[in-house]
């Protein structure tokens, strides 16, 4: 269904070949951490959530990928938070970013941004345009499925970078504050849920919650996890 998903939207002008080839990278490691949300990334899921909720300003980023598998998820993400979807692409046109607003729309999205107004530093061209009252005046930005220049940009720039990326080993997953080892479509409600459950909790029960988690030490776990079973598919364990 995802593949279907994905296929209809590079058809309706939302995801390009590019984004279907990143696809497949996000499938072969599903494969290997087993195609299930796990420990490691409900770990980052609530660290995730902690960064969003004690963010002044915090933004959805979305991509051509993202606005087609779960358009609701973020819809209801961007409710929770009270916070914007940027279209935010790395093959941007003009024409392309409208029909990904206007498909989010279609779910429900009130706050959509997709005009770029302002530039973000050490990119090239097209790739380094964002709304200024999005991702460039924001404090912590989550993204999915994104390139690692455009993360490291981000952080050169002081955002706080919450990934939800299933490659480890991306630049992305190395370089973001934290990072979710997990399918979005699986990861989005949990976040969400995660959300809602902390809207209640103090500044400093979050800050806690922030502490206390390191993401080099998280993803060394994530390696671990497909360590340890591929080793149990291979009939090496014990
Ligand atoms: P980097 O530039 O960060 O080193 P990259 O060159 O792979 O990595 P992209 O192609 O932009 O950069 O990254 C897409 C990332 O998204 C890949 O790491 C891929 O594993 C991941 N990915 C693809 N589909 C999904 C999905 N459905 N859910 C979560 N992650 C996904």
């Amino acid at each position: 269904m995802q593949r279907e998903r994905l296929v209809r939207g590079f058809e309706e002008g939302m995801t390009v070949l590019q984004g279907l080839i990143a696809h497949g990278r996000g499938e072969a490691f599903d494969y290997l951490i087993g195609e299930r949300t796990i420990p490691e990334a409900l770990s980052a899921i609530k660290a995730g959530a902690a960064a969003l909720v004690l963010a002044s300003k915090p933004v959805i980023s979305v991509n051509g990928n993202t606005a087609v598998l779960c358009p609701e998820e973020l819809v209801r993400l961007s409710e929770a938070l009270n916070a914007p979807l940027e279209v935010n692409l790395f093959y941007r046109s003009e024409e392309r970013a409208r029909r990904i607003a206007e498909h989010l729309r279609r779910h429900g999205a009130e706050r959509v941004l997709w005009r770029c107004d302002a530039e973000i530093e050490g990119l090239s061209s097209e790739r380094r345009r964002v709304s200024s009252s999005g991702i460039y005046a924001s404090d912590v930005v989550l993204l999915a499925i994104e390139d690692g220049d455009r993360t490291l940009a981000l952080k050169r720039l002081g955002k706080r970078v919450v990934a939800i990326d299933l490659n480890p080993l991306s630049r992305t997953a190395q370089e973001a504050d934290i990072t979710v080892v997990d399918e979005v479509t699986r990861a989005l409600p949990l976040l969400t849920a995660q959300v809602q459950c902390m809207q209640g909790m103090s500044a400093e029960e979050l800050a806690s919650v922030l502490e206390g988690f390191d993401n080099r030490r998280n993803l060394g776990r994530v390696l671990e996890h497909m360590r340890r079973r591929l080793r149990e598919l291979s009939g090496q364990s014990g």
